[in-house]
């Protein structure tokens, strides 16, 4: 039945933003808080992402959330890379142990939402009919939620099952006897790949842009590594914060060009041998920066490759050319190169000759017709704006924010956006989000934003806004710390190019968490710098 109601806090989304964004606001504000999540089951990601081969790429152990010590030691992670349905558990024992279920509507979408500056109040609609008020608006709507659906035509017409990562059902699919097409090769279709060629009569991966994955090298903890890990946390959760990118390693200082070459060999195959993001941020300091450095660890995976697939045509189409190491989302994998090995596996390159349908039984390509029964699209998101985007959000005077968003996302610190007052996006674009380690960031979002709300009521006001001039200001800095990255260097979705008109902009902030933090932290002292309160404060 639809509802009217009255919150302090409207939050929207239930995966690991939502859920700690409620727990933060209602146990320790005290305030009184809604979440309307639009699956039927918390855990957002680890809700929809369902996919054979579904896992973390962080660690479990840091892959987690810190505010609690005692979660921190409840919990028993299974192994280093857990897959989705352990997350998903998690999740919901996170729902459960803080009863959080209570306070949140599952199976309800937030479709608008419009700001009425004479009350002070977010008006907030559902696709359930409910229309409810809230003094402050609190986004966890992810920032690879929104699926991306490629415009192929003929799509509607293909005889066969269609599946998406992004929204895999709740049953498991049997592909078995099946001629699979696979079409994206990020890292969910990286994480699929293996998996359904194991089931399917024949897998296609049909690839645009070749990737530079790290082999996983997951296993299982033995009871050794629990106790280590829970011994440890104090200090995991202080590196996690204090690094560049939220993991947990200890910072290196080591410059690539600084060590001999056999020397510099060594490294490159302990870290490979190890697996995992560290091959990215625990080895040199300078593979995000310095363009000579990266090249040699980019040279050193096509190696790899090379190594790998016995087929040299099929291995140089795998090899990433033109763009650098870790300018795209580095995926990590279990045995990927090795399935372009199995006899029912072939990989098609759709750089050279473009896929031009979907046919009623296959697919087609500028040169060749593929005649398949099943297709999983690996096609990633509309990141980083999408799910904000998606909802008619509008602030003053019924700006809408898509319209204020169309030359690319600009925001104060990712938090706030001027023309929204007492909206807040965590993870926003223009903040580390993505490039961190998410928990990470996601809790010091939430923890920022209730100090805020928390200042606002000891400070007598009801409403806080970013200034324009604060805004541009921040957005300039972003611009000028993303153009200088290796991020704009690679057509990813960091920038907006996976969706055919999305403006080219470095989205997340790319200067690293300790900065950003300091920031932050900088103008809550100054007493919101940037920002215009009313009341007593103002
Ligand atoms: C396959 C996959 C693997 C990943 N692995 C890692 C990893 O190893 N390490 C890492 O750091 N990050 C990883 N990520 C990123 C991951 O999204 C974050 O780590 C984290 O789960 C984000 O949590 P969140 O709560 O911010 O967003 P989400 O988990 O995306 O939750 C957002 C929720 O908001 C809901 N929502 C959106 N719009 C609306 C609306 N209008 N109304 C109601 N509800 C709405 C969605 O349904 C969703 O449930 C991965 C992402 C994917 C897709």
């Amino acid at each position: 039945m639809a509802e009217e109601y009255d919150f302090d806090v409207v939050v929207v989304g239930a995966g690991f933003a939502g859920l700690y964004a409620l727990h933060k606001f209602r146990d320790e504000l005290h305030l009184n808080v809604r979440v309307y999540e639009a699956g039927d089951g918390v855990g957002g990601t680890w809700f929809w992402n369902r996919y054979p081969g579904a896992r973390c790429d962080s660690e479990s152990y840091y892959y987690c959330y810190s505010f609690s010590p005692e979660l921190a030691q409840e919990w028993e992670w299974s192994g280093r890379y857990p897959e989705q349905p352990e997350i998903e558990r998690y999740l919901n024992h996170v729902a459960d142990r803080f009863e959080l279920r209570r306070d949140i509507q599952l199976s309800t979408r937030v479709t608008a939402a419009a700001f009425d500056d004479e009350a002070t109040r977010w008006t907030i609609r559902t696709d359930r009919g409910d229309t409810v008020t809230a003094r402050f608006l609190v986004t966890a709507v992810g920032c690879l939620s929104a699926p991306n659906v490629p415009d192929i035509p003929g799509l509607d017409d293909f005889a066969g099952d269609v599946y998406f990562t992004a929204k895999w059902p709740r049953e498991p699919v049997d592909f078995t006897g099946q001629r699979v097409g696979l079409v994206g090769t990020g890292s969910s279709g990286i994480q699929a790949t293996p998996e359904i060629a194991a089931q399917a009569a024949h897998l296609t991966v049909f690839q645009r842009t070749p990737n530079f994955s790290i082999p996983a090298r997951h296993k299982a903890f033995l009871s050794e590594d629990q106790a280590k890990i829970k011994d440890g946390y104090d200090e995991i959760f202080a590196l996690t914060r204090e690094s560049f990118a939220g993991f947990p390693f200890h910072p290196v200082d080591r410059k690539t060009m600084s060590v001999p070459e056999d020397e510099r060999q060594a490294i490159l195959d302990g870290l490979w041998e190890e697996g995992g993001f560290k091959f990215l941020w625990g080895g040199f300091v300078d593979l995000t920066r310095d363009p000579e450095a990266n090249e040699i660890a980019s040279e050193y995976i096509r190696n790899k490759i090379r190594e790998t697939v016995k087929d040299p045509e099929t291995a140089e189409l795998l090899c990433p050319k033109g763009y650098p190491y870790g300018a795209k989302r580095p995926p990590i994998d279990t045995d990927y190169y090795e399935t372009f090995n199995r006899d029912n596996v072939t990989l098609v390159d759709v750089s050279a000759a473009p896929i031009e349908a979907i046919t009623p039984t296959g697919l087609r390509t500028m040169t060749a017709e593929y005649e398949l029964d099943a297709l999983v699209f690996a096609t990633g998101f509309d990141a980083m704006t999408g799910a904000l985007t998606r909802m008619d959000i509008r602030g003053t005077g019924g700006v809408a924010l898509a319209d204020a968003w169309s030359d690319g996302p600009r925001t104060y610190l990712g938090l706030q956006v001027a023309g929204f007052p007492n909206l807040f996006t965590i993870t926003g674009p223009g903040s580390p989000s993505v490039l961190l380690n998410m928990p990470v960031a996601i809790e010091q979002h939430v923890d920022w934003i209730a100090e805020c709300i928390e200042y606002l009521r000891e400070h007598g006001c009801s409403r806080i806004e970013a200034t324009e001039a604060a805004q541009e200001a921040w957005a300039e800095h972003v611009a000028e710390v993303g153009e200088a990255s290796l991020f704009a260097r690679a057509n990813s979705w960091y920038v907006g190019a996976n969706i055919p008109g999305k403006p080219r902009v470095v989205m997340p902030y790319a200067g690293g968490q300790p900065m950003y933090r300091e920031r932050c932290e900088a103008v809550r002292d100054a007493g919101y710098e940037g920002f215009v309160l009313d009341g007593a404060a103002r």
